[in-house]
């Protein structure tokens, strides 16, 4: 079972590493990946890489953070090419939900994030809320590049998510398909086909049900496997196996 998406960097997973990565492997987590949201976040992540073996990293910029970090395509590459364990470009995109957010700052940095993706050959991880049409419209331009696209935390709409199957996208699946609102989302993951799905937390945000009103972690992506395994009526065993060699297939 892989962590495709935690932030290790943040609190409280940053000061109980040992503890959660332990936790993790209990439950049989064979990799964590952390993402980098900033490059304060970025300078945590490469050291946390360093602590287990089955901790790997990206380098990115959050669109909530571009704000402040506005970084070139090349600063990008010369940071994935530090270190091996280093093995996405992200996370990345576009968030509209909140009005403070510059639009143009964003897509500016989702460009720059998409020519690094192309050039060093690794999954672009991709952020999106409330901006289906630009995030698409961009993503559309670049088509043609064998641009690896994974879609972190989709909660998208079945026209979105059919359109970025066109563009040969990955769908990870976060706790939030555990909640008992998401039906819509539920359905979406059932139309899904299982080779384009992975599993993840978004640790610590985002918690699934039953460990509502506690701080995620690693450990409990368990609970989206088991549902995610339902809404596909396959054993949990399998879906795990999948997920993994999703996992694996996207990043090389
Ligand atoms: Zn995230």
């Amino acid at each position: 079972m892989i962590d495709s998406h935690c932030h290790l960097d943040h609190e409280p997973l940053l000061s109980n590493l040992s503890d959660v990565i332990k936790r993790s492997k209990d439950v049989g987590i064979k990799k964590l990946l952390t993402i980098s949201t900033s490059l304060d976040s970025f300078a945590r992540v490469k050291d946390i890489i360093n602590i287990d073996e089955i901790i790997y990293g990206t380098i990115g910029i959050h669109p909530h953070e571009t704000k402040e970090n506005l970084v070139s395509s090349n600063t990008i590459v010369k940071n994935f090419n530090e270190n091996k364990k280093i093995i996405g470009i992200g996370e990345t995109g576009l968030d509209f939900y909140y009005n403070n957010s510059d639009r143009d700052k964003q897509i500016k940095s989702f460009n720059e994030h998409i020519i690094a993706a192309i050039e060093t050959n690794a999954p672009l991880i991709i952020h999106s809320r409330n901006a289906e049409d630009d995030t698409f419209h961009i993503l559309e331009k670049y088509k043609n590049n064998n641009l690896k696209i994974l879609m972190h935390c989709f909660t998208g709409s079945k026209n979105f998510a059919e359109k970025l199957l066109n563009l040969n996208a990955f769908f990870s699946a976060s706790g939030i398909i555990t909640f008992k609102n998401s039906i819509e989302l539920q359905e979406i993951f059932k139309f899904l086909p299982l080779n384009k799905i992975l599993i993840e937390t978004d640790s610590p945000f985002l918690t699934p049900v039953p460990n509502r009103g506690k701080k995620n972690e690693p450990s409990f992506i368990d609970h989206t496997a088991q549902k995610l395994a339902e809404l596909k009526s396959i054993s949990k065993s399998e879906l795990i196996k999948i997920t993994t060699d999703n996992f694996n297939k996207l990043f090389g």
